[in-house]
């Protein structure tokens, strides 16, 4: 329970932890014996905020003794409170991922803890191990399935490409994750909603003078979270409309079973690691391709990732056939300086940004 308080069971053991210490709401904002318990929540805090793709899984804290425990059940606690305490819906949402991602994590590797933590959130689960296999195969209720699926992309996710059985899905491994793996993964999906809806009642009910209490740390965490946004602005915050016509081209041929030659999907990867598109959301775009494989599409993908490739420029996408557009077709892809689709993206969000039509749209939301 002290490593996954955010289970729905958590509410209780922390309230426990609480009154078996004497310690009171007030006293986890300011006592001194308790700033441990408030470093590690900011840690906690800041992991989310800078890292999109989530908090590091491994903790420092001792989880074998009680001081441990109290420590990350009670730093999970105060990260809580001051996202409330912020009423800033961003913050929820990005300490919730950077939560929900740990937790994805943590599940995956949990074998002795899986059955109890996947019926936390399934509606039920069945776990299968064939004789000579190392590894359970899961499977699960369809209705959870066909609930958490259209959340995630790609091929796997898709209730087609899975073995079904007398109502249950099989969770079988994919994408170079354990069957478990990739069971967590979609229970990662309930707890961001889980977490997503138990913050937003508690935000709801906190008064003012009780979320100014935590007005050094919210600020100082706002103020880290407006300054990584804008870091990651530029790219993050591209919309579809500021797509250049050749990643809009390369994307809708797919998507319409169209092959699209080698420079054309390495663009399109390369591309959306640019663009901040996550590597999920960039396999999905391959998932109607004439030889769509999983494994292989997927595979390919992590290498431009890990690889960092920058995406092609104008020049070589046009020998390459991969520029659609004719002199007369865009008016920005005419310009004489226009030569990266980058630098067309860029014009385009600042354009956008100038107008007032400044919304900004993560891929996660958009
Ligand atoms: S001119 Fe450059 S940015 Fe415009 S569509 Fe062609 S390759 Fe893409």
């Amino acid at each position: 329970m002290a490593r996954y308080p955010f289970l729905p069971q958590g509410a209780a053991f922390v309230k426990l932890v609480l009154e078996k210490n004497g310690i009171t709401v007030e006293d986890l904002i300011e006592a001194h014996w308790l700033e441990e318990v408030r470093s590690r929540g900011r840690i906690r805090l800041l992991e989310s905020v800078m890292h999109k793709e989530g908090v590091d899984s491994s903790t420092t804290i001792d989880l074998s003794s009680d001081l441990g425990k109290m420590t990350e059940s009670l730093s999970f606690l105060y990260a809580m409170l001051v996202v409330c305490a912020s009423f800033n819906e961003r913050l929820l949402a990005r300490w919730v991922e950077g939560e929900a991602s740990r937790a994805d994590q943590l599940f995956g590797m949990d074998e002795k803890n899986f059955d109890i933590l996947a019926r936390s959130y399934l509606s039920d689960i069945k776990e299968v191990r064939e004789r000579g296999d190392s590894d359970s195969i899961y499977w699960i209720p369809i209705s959870d399935f066909i609930e958490l699926c259209p959340r995630i992309s790609g091929y796997y996710w898709r209730l087609i490409n899975r073995p079904t059985r007398d109502g249950w899905v099989c969770m079988n491994p994919g994408s170079g994750e354990t069957s478990r793996q990739r069971t967590a993964r979609l229970i990662k999906e309930r707890i961001r909603e889980d977490m997503t809806n138990s913050c937003l009642t508690r935000m709801n009910k906190m008064d003012d003078s009780f979320a100014e209490l935590f007005i050094d740390p919210v600020e100082r965490v706002t103020k880290l979270l407006s300054e990584q946004v804008k870091e990651e602005m530029p790219m993050t915050a591209a919309i579809r409309d500021d797509w250049p016509p050749c990643f809009e081209s390369a994307v809708e041929e797919l998507s319409q079973g169209v092959n699209v030659n080698h420079t054309g999907r390495v663009f399109l990867a390369s591309m959306s690691l640019a663009m901040g598109l996550s590597q999920e959301q960039t396999c999905g775009f391959f998932s109607n391709a004439p030889d769509y494989n999983a494994g292989t599409t997927s595979y390919q993908i992590n290498q431009i990732f890990e690889r960092e490739y920058t995406p092609h420029g104008c020049a070589a996408l046009k020998t390459s056939a991969r520029c659609p557009v004719s002199p007369g077709d865009d008016r920005l892809c005419d310009q004489e300086w226009l030569t990266h689709p980058l630098k067309y993206l860029k014009a385009k969000q600042r354009r956008r940004f100038q107008e007032g039509g400044g919304t900004v749209i993560t891929e996660k939301n958009e």
